[in-house]
């Protein structure tokens, strides 16, 4: 059989494994490690299956394909959801951290009309009730486009949000 079959069943089987990978549903991402994995299954794995000589071992490698997409595709994800997992190379979601200052922003203005309103100072602390409602200073609780949790905060503080690189 001729050795162009391997490489073409083993970029197949990494297709294969690549689609039957879990997804996740948050929007973290790292471009950088996006590439590598790309790169090592979908052009390294395939060119070992046509060059290793013995015909055995390229064909192990062929097998292991699609397993080895499958499972380097979970541990991205793992890896992904580190809590040591180095900030830079994460891929920037640019306009959502934008919203989400903005959000920070009206919360911060309405902490301090609060504040004015009530004779509170900096270190008191606004509830949800006392910002957010009808009669309240903003309508609705602005939400966080990437699902970060929004801390109010004491008067004299910033407002925060949980997401990563989220924040005034
Ligand atoms: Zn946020």
């Amino acid at each position: 059989m001729s050795r162009i079959v391997r490489p073409v069943v083993a970029l197949a089987l990494v297709l294969s494994g690549a689609a039957l990978a879990p997804s996740h549903a948050c929007r973290l991402n790292s471009p950088a490690l996006d590439m590598f994995l790309t790169v090592f299954c979908f052009i390294l794995l395939p060119v070992l299956a046509y060059r290793v000589p013995n015909p055995r071992v390229a064909w192990a490698i062929v097998i292991a394909a699609p397993i080895i997409t499958f499972g380097s595709t979970l541990l991205y994800i793992r890896v992904l959801h580190w809590d040591l997992f180095p900030s830079w190379l994460l891929g920037h979601n640019l306009s959502a951290e934008r919203a989400c200052r903005a959000n920070l922003v009206q919360i911060q203005g309405a902490k301090a009309a609060w504040a004015t309103e009530q004779h509170k100072t900096a270190t008191d602390t606004p509830t949800d009730a006392d910002l957010f409602g009808t009669n309240a200073f903003i309508r609705a609780k602005p939400m966080c486009p990437s699902d970060g949790t929004y801390s109010l905060g004491r008067v004299g503080e910033r407002p925060s949000c949980s997401a990563k690189r989220h924040g005034l």
